[in-house]
């Protein structure tokens, strides 16, 4: 049993990993200021003995109960949908930076090892397809993205020289686009947007003309990804995201065909930065952890229907 501590550990894969944690029976410390996570996705968890919810923002302090000893820090601490960071914009450089900082000297105190849960924005909109991890990216520091993209390069920066410097087992992890169930209805990002819309018969929102591709990995793939990646000794980066990547417009369809709704679709403004192509070559983590995702987009866009079919009827 090890005990574990998951900043960001209320947010929608946060909330995900402290769940997988306390199933094979590890202690978990989560960390989280509630911002872009909330209590309910793990309220289900704050009756064991083994969870406990501290809640706080990372950037500011980063406190333990002084008997608790930790075996591993796990940073996914920060806002993640782009409206979120867009309305965060300095919170978002704050966690990534001053935030990352406190969670490395965590790690160091305690001879912990520690997860960056770092992004495939670091790839920015990229030249190279699909994306390895020797790519270095394509990122435009003053754009509007950057306050996401380059708090998350800064992070991988600063896991490195503490690696490097001051001899922190570190790992880093770079999550490529992630869906599932606690995504809420508002999040902003594609899947949790056009299912909503969706179910409540409005037109689904495709940014430019769809033609941008993203690739989907399911949570639960995304997880057991995560979890492998902690429990080797490989620092990375390691891509850990699904390559099977489709346009935006075949998302709406599928979203509509799946739903079974007759939404129209509508053409709406590409935001600024908005990476054209994006998939993950994954063939480092197939190799070293022998891990690929497994649950097709049908079969996870029906599970995320399911979870979030109440919500948007009670919305
Ligand atoms: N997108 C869209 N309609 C929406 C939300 C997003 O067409 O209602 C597009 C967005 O422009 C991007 C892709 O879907 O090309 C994925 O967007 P998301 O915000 O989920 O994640 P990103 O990969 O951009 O961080």
């Amino acid at each position: 049993m090890s005990r574990i501590v998951v900043a960001g550990g209320a947010g929608f894969l946060g909330s995900h990993l402290c769940d997988y944690l306390i199933a094979r029976g590890d202690s978990v410390v989560c960390l989280d200021d509630l911002s872009t996570g909330s209590r309910d996705n793990v309220a289900h968890l704050l009756d064991s003995p083994r969870f406990s919810l501290v809640v706080g923002d990372v950037s500011e302090k980063v406190e333990l109960d002084a008997n608790t000893k930790v075996d591993a820090v796990c940073n996914l601490a920060s806002p993640a949908s782009p409206p979120a960071y867009l309305e965060r914009p300095l919170e978002t450089l704050a966690v990534g930076s001053e935030g990352t900082r406190r969670l490395l000297e965590l790690a160091l105190a305690h001879e912990a090892r520690f997860l960056m849960a770092s992004t495939s924005e670091v790839y920015g909109d990229p030249l190279v397809h699909p994306q390895r991890e020797s790519y270095h990216g394509n990122v435009d520091p003053t754009g509007p993205r950057s306050v996401y993209d380059e708090a998350k390069r800064f992070a991988e920066s600063m896991t490195m020289a503490m690696h490097r410097y001051r001899g922190v087992d570190v790992t880093i992890a770079r999550i490529f686009n992630t869906y599932g169930p606690r995504l809420a209805p508002g999040d902003g990002r594609v899947v949790s947007n056009f299912i909503s819309q969706a179910l409540r018969g409005e037109p689904l929102t495709v940014y430019g003309d769809g033609s941008q591709t993203r690739s989907l990995c399911y949570v639960d793939d995304e997880i057991a990804g995560l979890v492998a990646l902690l429990d080797s000794s490989l620092i990375g980066p390691v891509n850990i995201g699904s390559p099977d990547e489709r346009t935006i417009l075949e998302l709406a369809h599928t979203v509509l065909e799946l739903s079974g709704s007759d939404s129209p679709i509508t053409f709406e403004p590409l935001p600024t930065d908005d990476p054209v192509r994006r998939c993950p070559d994954i063939t480092l983590a197939t190799s070293e952890l022998g891990w690929f995702p497994i649950v097709g987009l049908r079969d996870g866009i029906t599970r995320t229907m399911e979870y979030l079919a109440p919500r948007v009827r009670a919305s």
